[in-house]
């Protein structure tokens, strides 16, 4: 495998080694039936299997308490900021949102395009996004709270998640599902698109507490409504069937690794290394407040552009790819997600060592 590269790209990004092989192995014939997962059908046995097995896995995983559904969605993350207000949020309400970036921003909008009451609460856009708010104030009569866990293109983290009280907390968990331990009852609903963590594009897993189903409005469409959706287990109409198959393989090997308090330890030891060799250099400079740092995705700046556009063009002929920060802030970015290996970040902070001694 020494031709795979070191994979730092953001999303879709880096899938464990053993969970491709996997599929590789399972490709033109699914444990001897003659057939790949992509071909067979949603309502089969075998498929049904598939699904459950991955709805086990995820509440295994994240350590789900009772009373919690897990359900599939097609449309991303991004289908579920229209989701979440067009659910749980009735025209005559108001919910509390946190400002911490691009996506929160996004999720904001799509809320407001629907004409629903939004409080932006708290918001970190007058420096950059470059710090978690975590003083919030949360309106009693809010009902709910939504924050984005992990904020994947400015570089910040929770890394502890407001008391909300009896208000409900919602989370967009896209790009640091299953890094860490979390306590999941703390949380009314929690949404990722699969593609940064947990598997590839296509699938968005909802974990919602089950009381909220009943708050769908029956003039939603089918395919937003967790009432209708939840209630058909998934199977509603065709799910991502293949995508859904491999999430269940990353969640098995995620329970292979020793689980998420394993991998916590591994990326906070990934993520040390990067933040250690920012920090004990001059020439290379984080972008974002020391509490608020994540663990996922590592923002830094060089002296200058052209040095930054230098390093990403080497670090590619290095082997190294996805260094480029997004688009809308610039900089370097590495996502080290759970599929990430040691070996690549000890790579990285090499050639950064190196690019700094002939370019300094
Ligand atoms: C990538 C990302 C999204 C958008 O996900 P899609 O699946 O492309 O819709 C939303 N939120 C966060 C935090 C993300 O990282």
């Amino acid at each position: 495998m020494s031709d795979r590269i070191f994979n730092f790209n953001a999303g879709p990004s880096a899938l464990p080694l053993d969970v491709l092989k996997k599929v590789q192995e399972d490709l033109l014939n699914y444990k001897g039936e003659g057939l790949s997962v992509m071909e067979m059908s949603h309502r089969s046995k075998t498929f049904d299997g598939i699904i459950k097995d991955a709805e086990r896995l995820m509440k295994e995983v994240m350590n789900i308490p009772e009373g919690y559904k897990v359900i599939f969605f097609q449309g991303g993350a991004t289908l579920q900021f229209a989701a979440i207000p067009l659910n749980l949020l009735p025209n005559d309400k108001k919910a509390d949102y946190v400002n911490t970036g691009s996506w929160a921003k996004k999720a904001i909008q799509e809320a407001q395009k629907l004409e629903k009451s939004i409080n932006v609460i708290a918001s970190s856009e007058d420096e950059n996004f470059s710090y978690i708010p975590y003083d919030i104030k949360i309106n009693p009569d809010a009902e709910y709270v939504h924050i984005t866990s992990n904020n994947t293109i400015a570089g910040t983290q929770w890394a502890s998640f407001p008391e909300t009280g009896n208000v409900p907390l919602i989370a967009d968990m896209s790009s640091d599902i299953n890094c860490r331990k979390i306590d999941v009852s703390k949380f009314a609903l929690i949404y990722a698109g699969a593609q940064k963590n947990m598997g590839p594009s296509g699938v968005t897993a909802v974990i919602i507490r089950e009381d909220l189903l009943e708050k769908s409005p029956a003039n939603i469409p089918s395919m937003v409504s967790y009432k209708i959706i939840g209630g058909k287990d998934s199977l509603y109409n065709t799910p991502p069937t293949f995508g859904i198959y491999v999430v269940k393989l990353v969640l098995e090997w995620i329970q292979n690794m020793g689980g998420v308090e394993e991998m916590e330890k591994i990326n906070r030891k990934k993520a040390d290394l990067l933040y250690n060799a920012i920090d004990n250099s001059d020439y290379y400079r984080g972008t974002v407040k020391e509490d608020s740092r994540s663990i996922m995705n590592v923002t830094f700046r060089l002296p200058s552009e052209d040095l930054e556009k230098k390093f990403i063009a080497e670090s590619l002929e290095k082997g190294m790819i996805g260094l480029k920060g997004h688009r809308s802030v610039g900089g370097c970015r590495a996502s080290i997600y759970n599929a990430v290996p040691m070996e690549a970040l000890e790579a990285l902070v090499k050639f950064m060592a190196e690019f700094e001694k002939n370019n300094g």
